[in-house]
């Protein structure tokens, strides 16, 4: 952890040096650039009608997949959305580099999760200029559930001040219809005279969101099993919780970075064996060793649920958005739970 924190300082050393090259000597050749972009599209030809005037967009840059998709969907023509974590990555052990750092620093709004997630956010925000970039944590209005695992804090040696709340709060559909409600707010704020049209996409989405939210209701209840056996980090606790659903894994806490034990996975197996499972659940982007094993071991199915922190490369490519994941995700957990029509 301290490593960490002395390679993440010189990492933002890097990119406030850089950024402040950029406003002194350097300033030129960005504004030079710029300046011939916007000239170059709209002010050619002018003279039939007026064009439109070019839209100036809401520069966001987000951590995680699901605020990148909320902001999109809900930004819409006015909003240009980065996802900080290049396609493919596991998102607990990631950490920006200078020029995400610098792209951070000079956005007009950052979306992140909690400093749970990015414990790299904390040092960040404290150098954004706040009159120039809204910084907006998503967790703020969310009811975070503690780190439920008891052998949390004797087991792990790092200081782990990260690790008191879960913090994956953006799998229930509740919680993403708080995040989108901030997203909007946030972006209304920014440009208060696109607000109607923010209003009205992020109407649509929480829509959805509630659709799926019914429809995950309606799915558990008849369920023949209500245990997610899980060969991962365990990325569902929210959503275990909030559907009445009980959830087993071998990890402790919730970094997927942490090995479990051997003894953790022998009892894992044994009380697999004792509930006649059908199915491991696995992870995105982590390779699944774990489960593997597991599966192997019990002959049970393996089975993905896609914690949607980030994307694929292919994922990314296909334009699948938080709620398409998280429809194929019930689709599987019926298929692995059991369930009776
Ligand atoms: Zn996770």
């Amino acid at each position: 952890m301290k490593k960490n924190k002395y390679k993440l300082l010189a990492v933002m050393l890097v990119a406030i040096v850089a950024l402040a090259a950029c406003s002194n000597g350097t300033n030129e050749t960005s504004t030079t650039e710029v300046t011939t972009e916007l000239n170059t599209i709209p002010t050619t030809e002018t003279t039939e009608a007026p064009t439109e005037p070019e839209i100036e967009k809401i520069n966001v840059v987000s951590t995680l997949f699901p605020q990148y998709d909320f902001a999109r969907t809900i930004g819409g023509a006015y909003v240009d959305v980065t996802l900080v974590l290049p396609p493919g990555v596991e998102s607990h052990s990631y950490e920006p580099t200078p020029k995400e750092v610098i792209g951070i620093m000079e956005s007009d709004l950052f979306l992140y999760t909690n400093i749970a997630m990015e414990p790299w956010a904390e040092e960040l925000i404290k150098n954004i200029d706040v009159s120039k970039t809204q910084v907006v944590d998503l967790s703020s209005e969310i009811d975070l559930l503690e780190n439920d695992h008891d052998h949390a804090h004797e087991e792990d040696e790092d200081d782990h001040e990260e690790g008191a709340y879960d913090p994956h709060y953006w799998t229930t559909p509740q919680n993403a219809m708080i995040m989108a409600r901030e997203i909007e707010n946030a972006l209304s704020t920014l440009k208060p005279e696109y607000a109607d049209v923010f209003k009205s996409n992020v109407a649509a989405l929480i829509s959805e969101l509630e659709s799926l939210d019914e429809e995950i209701i309606n799915a558990v209840e008849k369920m023949s099993s209500k245990t997610i056996i899980s060969g991962g980090h365990f990325a569902f606790g929210y959503f275990a919780h909030a559907y009445g659903l009980e959830h087993v894994s071998p990890y402790i806490g919730f970094s997927p970075d942490a090995e479990p034990t051997p003894q953790k996975i022998a009892s894992l197996i044994k009380t697999i064996e004792a509930s006649k499972t059908k199915a491991i659940f696995y992870e995105e982007l982590i390779n699944p060793k774990v489960a593997n094993v597991l599966a192997e071991e019990t002959g049970a199915k393996m089975l993905l649920l896609h914690g949607a922190h980030n994307l694929s490369k292919e994922e990314l490519e296909s334009g699948i958005t938080y709620i398409q994941i998280m429809y194929g995700n019930l689709e599987r957990l019926k298929e692995g739970l059991g369930y009776n029509e």
